[in-house]
């Protein structure tokens, strides 16, 4: 496959390479190339209709190091592939990232490549070697090889060094997610998006914007659309949650691993916290509708949420302080339900009994995992309500649920849909179209070049027409 290099500055041996994500929404993975320093960004996986074959079809042996931006598998999935072609480099991210990154991938490694746990204890293990994690902030600086001596020479070169150097900020994703700042040798600045998040979201703080970017690779996944904002979507969680607990009916939440699964929790707890304040419901009321996790993978990526609180935004973390009864992610409150057995047991139950309840199961799309029993029992139960978070790709039974259809198929029985079924844009992690605005807006300095990634051809196309209208910047599509 030849890639086209993109030269960032015509007086310098500064060039950008794209190894997906250019034209696709996964798959994200980028070389920066710098004098004689080689860095990757990114090392995802290309999902759904992207699929490629799981291989690394560029060379690395040049590779300097390896900066992630978060561990969503669209940006870390090729990692142990990565491993497997020889990497023996550095691998930096931040501390909450590198938490995360064995727990995404050890799913990817069950389900994708059938390895048992032995097999993946020692890819992870190996992985965890390299992995250099760094606060928010924290300079890093990675050196050039040699120094050429043509360097020094010529004028317009006075000034530039044998390193450059790179800091994480937070970009308001999911936990652990940053854009990448980075300094070059001639003074100039880099800046890496990796995905930013929307703002105004309850549990992360919103991402501000570079001071400098004299060049800026930014996502575009949702450049030519707006969400629900989060009154919006509050509002109607908070309709939702009111008819559970009046009726006993059970909200099934189908799970994306990271990011929104955690925030739709959070909205949840604080609404009922804010309704007990308000209207003087009894605490029993409450106690009445347990939080589900029946997620393994789920539980221990909330764990990580509550681990790294002194990441959350400044209302999450007053929520940890006095006159709140509860902890802001209710954690207590949880139900966590780890093996098969007591899986059919909670099924049974609130099959048959009135009791209200939240349960959190993946996957998000309904297609696989251990929301499939519930969805088959609790279907036909008009007092069911299941909340579509995210987004439902063609073929699913999440995009079936979303289309209303009165009858759907599960595991080849046909299954009466009652429930009622709503789909929330207000979740995504992702930052909208004025949200980039926002983002690209608020950096101070003139931008020389924007180079979009991550959209599909036409919201590429929609953006850039909006971006030029706005910022006095070359936009590379
Ligand atoms: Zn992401």
């Amino acid at each position: 496959m030849t890639l086209e290099q993109y030269q960032l500055h015509p007086q310098h041996d500064y060039y950008l390479t794209h190894h997906g994500a250019k034209d696709t929404v996964t798959g994200s993975c980028h070389e920066l190339r710098i004098n004689d320093i080689n860095l990757l960004i990114d090392c995802g996986l290309f999902q759904g209709k992207d699929s490629q074959p799981l291989n690394i079809e560029f060379d690395i042996d040049h590779i300097d190091a390896l900066l992630i931006t978060h561990a969503h598998i669209d940006h870390i999935g090729r990692l142990p592939w990565l491993l497997a072609a020889g990497f023996d480099k550095p691998i930096y991210c931040t501390q909450a990232t590198a938490e995360l990154i064995p727990l995404m991938l050890d799913d990817g490694l069950k389900l994708q490549l059938g390895l048992n746990q032995k097999q993946r204890e020692k890819v992870l293990a190996h992985l965890k070697t390299l992995i250099v994690p760094l606060e928010y902030n924290q300079l890093k600086n990675i050196k050039g090889r040699q120094v050429p001596s043509s360097w020094s020479l010529g004028k317009e070169h006075e000034h530039t060094r044998d390193f450059l150097s790179f800091c994480f900020k937070p970009a308001g994703h999911i936990l652990g997610s940053a854009y990448i700042e980075i300094t070059l040798p001639n003074d100039e600045i880099i800046v890496f998006s990796g995905d930013l998040g929307p703002r105004n979201t309850p549990l992360l703080p919103d991402p501000i914007s570079p001071k400098r970017a004299d060049y800026l690779v930014i996502e575009s996944t949702y450049g030519n659309k707006t969400h629900d904002d989060v009154a919006t979507r509050s509002k109607r969680l908070e309709v939702i949650v009111e008819k559970s607990l009046l009726d006993g009916g059970v909200i099934l939440i189908p799970a994306f691993s990271v990011g929104r699964t955690q925030e739709l929790l959070f909205d949840i707890e604080r609404l009922i916290e804010h309704s007990i304040e308000t209207e003087s419901t009894d605490d029993d009321y409450w106690q009445q509708l347990p939080i589900i996790l029946d997620s393994p993978l789920a539980i221990e990526v909330t764990e990580q949420y509550m681990k790294f609180h002194e990441l959350w935004n400044k209302e999450a973390q007053d929520g940890l302080s006095v006159g709140r009864k509860r902890h802001p992610m209710a954690f207590e409150q949880f139900v966590m339900v780890e093996s098969h057995k007591d899986h059919m047991r909670l099924v049974n139950r609130l099959t048959s009994t009135n009791e209200p309840a939240i349960v959190v199961a993946a996957s998000g799309m309904c297609n696989g995992g251990r929301i499939m029993n519930y969805l088959k029992a609790l279907l036909p139960d008009k007092r069911t309500d299941v909340i579509l978070a995210g987004y439902q790709a063609q073929g699913t039974l999440g995009r079936d649920l979303q289309n209303e259809y009165s009858y759907v198929e599960i595991d080849g029985d046909k299954v009466e849909v009652n429930a009622h079924i709503h789909s929330m844009s207000g979740y995504s992690a992702h930052a909208d179209r004025d949200d980039l605005l926002e983002f690209i807006e608020g950096i101070e300095s003139d931008i020389k070049q924007i180079h979009l990634i991550h959209g599909e051809p036409e919201t590429k196309a929609e953006f850039t027409d909006v971006l030029v209208k706005k910022v006095n910047a070359e936009v590379i599509v």
